[in-house]
């Protein structure tokens, strides 16, 4: 971590400058790996949001004016510093959150892109001209930006999810209050540092840490809040939907997900267990698009039961700076509880766990169950760990209905030879996201991200977000 985390507590970033909460309250980050202190952190008040909306507010007034050309040239700037303290972003995103290292180093290359990708939407925002059947009326829309965007990001991608949300908005035009996970502000704030020496102008970016779930509703509820977008869990965004509707402000929900892989008996086997294993191992299971459902025809289940407890009993366990270690610690005590109870309730109910089931420190081991039923609550619900369960099916048909038995919708995936199938299941599945013979887990910064029913709300991505972050206004020349 950087020095001035060790040094002293870690402050908001409102107006351009670096400011403690009033009353000098601070929280512990703490490092999962094994529970020690990684820094002392600004616990930030209802006043230290609503100073961080005055002053994006008060921003907006000039930096919505800024041409495309700056706002390029200052994303841009980001990218650059990004790779001078590349260092500081992956001991953090290692040291915080509890990466492998080859997680951090493709986070950083993620987040490098998202605001790369970023600078190139300033120049494309665009509005249209549209037919009158008025005679001598000119008439066009302009895409304007919408004003304050609250962004709420959480642990486990905070680098992918800041550089693309944060960058996004900038791009556009807008200014942003930033909430970003208790579990992960560092990361937040060495982001801040970078914003700040790009030369972005004060009150155009703003971080508030602290506790969501105590200050949260003041942002999302702000009256002068132009747009939330949210990412966590879905009892949270289910909460922040109402606060929005009931303020009429727009919003994107990414949240939680239950997502299905279909393995049909003409794969090739040897092609399909590593991508299944990256599928739901990466950041052991701490990923909204980890698939924890496998639906695999019986013909070959017997055979990638054997063959993925293989690959799943030998992923890296080892040192976070290892590259070759995978899986990494879960977050929380909060956490590791509700992966433990998930086990032990299918353990309980009849369920075989195949390889893994036990835990070394906060690091439990690659689980896979088979004989997983309805009644147990692994098969519908969220685990967020590295576990997943494995069922046969008897049909294309039968897989594709009880991939679609879930009142989740993110990703989905599906394995196999046949194009037409691979196709059908792509137009019926109920999901935002299908790969045909790709894992679950994949993201680019301009593909349109999200999910449906519990999974969220709108989609995100460079296109997706110009279409969320501004408005269009029509406007008529008479001539
Ligand atoms: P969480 O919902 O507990 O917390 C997420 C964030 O919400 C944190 O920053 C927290 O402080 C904040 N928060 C809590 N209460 C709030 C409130 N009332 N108002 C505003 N903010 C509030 O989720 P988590 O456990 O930190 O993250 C894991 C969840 O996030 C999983 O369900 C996962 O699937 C989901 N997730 C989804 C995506 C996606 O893109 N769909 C990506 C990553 C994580």
């Amino acid at each position: 971590m950087s020095d001035k985390s060790k040094m002293e507590p870690l402050k908001h970033y409102i107006n351009g400058d670096w400011v403690e909460t009033e009353s000098g309250a601070v929280f512990d980050d703490i490092n999962p790996l094994n529970d020690t202190l990684y820094a002392k952190v600004a616990k930030g008040t209802g006043k230290d949001i609503c100073d961080a909306v005055a002053a994006a507010k008060e921003a907006f007034k000039s930096y919505r004016e800024t041409l495309p050309s700056e706002r390029e040239r200052l994303l841009l700037r980001v990218a650059e510093i990004m790779e001078v303290r590349k260092s500081d972003l992956i001991n953090c995103l290692v040291d915080e959150i509890g990466s492998p290292i080859q997680k951090a180093m493709f986070e950083f290359g993620k987040g490098l892109t998202m605001v790369r990708a970023a600078a190139g939407l300033c120049r494309n925002v665009r509005g249209e001209t549209i037919p009158s059947d008025a005679p001598g009326k000119f008439s066009m829309s302009l895409r304007e930006p919408l004003g304050v965007v609250a962004v709420i990001t959480p642990f486990n991608v905070p680098l992918i999810k800041t550089s693309r949300l944060v960058a996004n908005a900038l791009a556009l035009g807008n200014t942003v209050v930033h909430l970003p996970s208790e579990m992960s502000p560092h990361l937040t704030i060495l982001f801040a540092e970078i914003v700040a020496e790009a030369g972005f102008p004060p009150g155009s970016y703003n971080v508030v840490t602290g506790y969501g779930s105590e200050i949260g509703d003041e942002l999302t509820g702000h009256r002068d809040v132009n747009f939330v977008t949210f990412t966590g869990s879905s009892v949270v965004g289910q909460h922040i939907s109402e606060i929005c509707a009931k303020n009429k402000t727009p919003k994107t929900l990414e949240l939680g997900g239950k997502s299905p892989t279909l393995v049909l008996a003409d794969v090739d086997l040897d092609k399909v267990i590593p991508l299944a294993a990256r599928s739901i191992f990466m950041f052991a299971g701490q990923a909204c698009i980890g698939s924890s459902r496998f639906y695999v025809e019986r013909p070959i289940f017997d055979e990638f039961v054997k063959r993925f407890s293989m690959v799943a009993s030998k992923i890296g366990m080892g040192d976070l700076r290892d590259p070759d270690t995978v899986i990494a610690p879960i977050i929380s005590p909060r956490q590791r509880n509700r992966i433990k109870s998930h086990i032990e309730d299918a353990v309980k109910k009849g369920a075989t766990i195949v390889v893994g089931g036990e835990w070394e420190g906060n690091r439990c081991q690659p689980t896979l169950l088979t004989g997983v039923s309805e009644n147990m609550t692994v098969c519908k619900a969220e685990t967020f760990g590295p576990v997943t369960s494995i069922y046969p099916i008897d049909s294309y048909e039968e897989g594709l209905e009880k991939s679609n038995d879930t009142e989740y919708g993110l990703s989905s995936a599906i394995f196999t030879k046949n194009i037409d199938t691979a196709f059908h299941f792509a137009k019926n599945i109920s999901a935002g996201m299908c790969h045909i013979n790709g894992p679950t887990i994949h993201d680019e910064a301009h593909v349109p991200f999200g999910g449906n029913g519990e999974s969220g709300f709108g989609r995100e991505g460079t296109d997706a977000d110009m279409e969320a972050m501004t408005e269009l206004k029509w406007v008529t020349v008479q001539l």
